[in-house]
């Protein structure tokens, strides 16, 4: 027998699905601006840099750093009941885009701004993949 699925998904506009079908794929991308070539997260229509409308979808490299955390300590969604404490992280990939996600494999009281991190991929539900980070050895 399974366990259901517990916490809250993701709702996938159609702006964000691209990057919900390739964490099916275990692919991570962002958009990428054609105008200036920086990469974004979320999806936007316009580059905050050049104000281009350009864009495309890019595979990245999936590794990156902790840019800033908060950790968890209460239960705000019964889901998470049996996780508490742990870290919602800021990540900035080496391509530049910043997105929020979850560290696994890192117990809260050891996550550092500027952490080495590289992606992982959860398969929560049959369609839905949650990317995540966890710890990596520094270059
Ligand atoms: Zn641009």
């Amino acid at each position: 027998m399974t366990t259901a699925y517990q916490k809250p998904l993701p709702q996938v506009t159609p702006e964000m699905a691209p990057f919900w079908a390739a964490a099916r794929r275990h692919e991570l991308v962002v958009q990428r601006c054609r105008g200036c070539g920086a990469h974004r997260f979320p999806a936007r229509d316009l580059c905050s840099r050049c104000l281009s409308r350009d864009a495309e979808w890019t595979r990245v490299s999936g590794k990156g750093t902790v840019f800033t955390w908060a950790v968890m300590h209460q239960v705000y969604h019964p889901g998470f009941a049996g996780e508490v404490p742990y870290a919602v992280v800021v990540i900035e990939l080496d391509e530049g885009a910043r997105l929020v996600s979850n560290l696994v494999d890192c117990p809260v009281d050891t996550v550092t701004a500027g952490m080495p991190v590289e992606v992982v991929f959860e398969d929560v539900t049959p369609d839905v993949t949650l990317p995540k980070f966890r710890p990596r050895a520094a270059r």
